[in-house]
This record gives structure tokens, C-alpha cells and sequence, in this order.
């Protein structure tokens, strides 16, 4: 049987808390209903405890539509991202280890596998430390995603965009699969 929309959002995030991209409070997932509205992960709970009942759905000014849970604190950006690209259907925003260290380096993302030419062949956009939760944080996001479909945050996280789970998903996933090769690149170098 499929999923619906609160159960793959709710699904999304426990694969990325299983696949350690995401911390015990840090990241949130989103899936677009339609043009003012979306369904996003709660704030406020451990990311490795959401279901589907915590899921809500929320408008492009944070109203709560649907649902007992506060809306992730990122609800601006992920509203920001919807509103400026109308064939993004799904937001992911984790905190990768290697992808951060990386982009604390000062090293520059480019895809070394196949699977990460063909997610993200154009690379990926790079903004610095903001206020997260923020309007400047949420828009600074999206106009970086413009030519893009993932975004790194400096000391902070990473953003993927997809037309669904399985695309902004796995961009997340081999975001930080390529990065963690790229490290471990770095560091045998040097013996
Ligand atoms: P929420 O728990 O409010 O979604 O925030 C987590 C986060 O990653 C903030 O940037
Ligand atoms: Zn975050």
C-alpha cells in the first residue's frame, strides 16, 4: 500500500536519522500539498521519534492547517524554496559530518561517483553562517538553490530539493557519500 503524504515525510526523516545525516534535534523534511501549503516534520522533538501523527500541515506563513505539533523552526525556508521554484516538491535538510567538515576546510563540493553526476551534476551552492529559522536565512537559502539542487551551509547543515522523497533524499544521501570520500581522500594524502 502507498504511503501518504505524513507517513513518507515521517518515513523520509527516520531514514535520514538512521543514515546519520540528520542529529538528535537537528534537520526537518517537508513534502509540498499544493501552491500555499506543505507538510513538514515538528520542532521541539527527537528526530529519531517522529511519526506520522506529529507531521503537519502548514501554509506559507507558518499558519497550521492541519495537525497538533509547532512546525519546524525552518518552516520560512522551506515555504522560501516552494514559493521560488514551483517544481520542487520536496525539501530535505540534514546535518552531514563529512559535508561539514568539508565546507569548514574551505574544500569545494564536486561529484566524484557516477550516482552523484547524475543527482547532482551542476554541484553544489555554498552560503555562510545565518541565523537559521530566520526570513535573511530562509531566502539566502533559496536563491542559492538557483542552479542548484543542494545547498551547504557553513557550520551548520545541507539543504536538497527533489520532485519527490526519493530524489531530495538521495541527493542528500550521496551529497555526503562523496563527501566523506573526498576526506578521506584529504587525509590519505597526507600519510
Ligand atoms: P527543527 O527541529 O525546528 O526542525 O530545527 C532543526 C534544525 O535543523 C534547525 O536548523
Ligand atoms: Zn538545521
Amino acid at each position: 500500500m502507498p504511503y501518504n503524504e505524513r507517513e513518507l515525510v515521517a518515513k523520509c526523516m527516520g531514514m535520514l536519522y538512521q543514515r546519520g545525516l540528520v542529529t538528535a534535534t537537528g534537520g526537518n523534511v517537508s513534502a509540498r500539498n499544493d501552491d500555499r501549503s506543505f507538510y513538514v516534520t515538528p520542532t521541539s522533538l527527537l528526530k529519531g521519534e517522529i511519526t506520522a501523527e506529529t507531521v503537519s500541515l502548514v501554509d506559507f506563513d507558518g499558519n497550521v492547517l492541519e495537525g497538533l505539533h509547532k512546525p519546524s523552526s525552518e518552516w520560512r525556508m522551506h515555504a522560501s524554496i516552494y514559493r521560488a521554484f514551483p517544481d520542487v516538491s520536496y525539501v530535505v535538510h540534514a546535518h552531514p559530518t563529512y559535508a561539514l567538515a568539508l565546507v569548514r576546510r574551505g574544500l569545494k563540493f564536486s561529484p566524484i561517483t557516477e550516482e552523484a553526476s547524475i543527482l547532482l551534476p551542476e554541484g553544489v551552492s555554498v552560503v555562510g553562517k545565518m541565523v537559521p529559522g530566520t526570513w535573511d536565512f530562509a531566502e539566502a537559502v533559496a536563491s542559492s538553490l538557483k542552479g542548484h539542487k543542494a545547498v551547504l551551509i557553513e557550520d551548520h547543515g545541507a539543504v536538497t530539493v527533489g520532485k519527490d522523497c526519493v530524489e531530495a533524499f538521495a541527493r542528500m544521501d550521496v551529497l555526503e557519500q562523496n563527501c566523506k570520500i573526498a576526506v578521506l581522500w584529504h587525509l590519505l594524502q597526507k600519510r
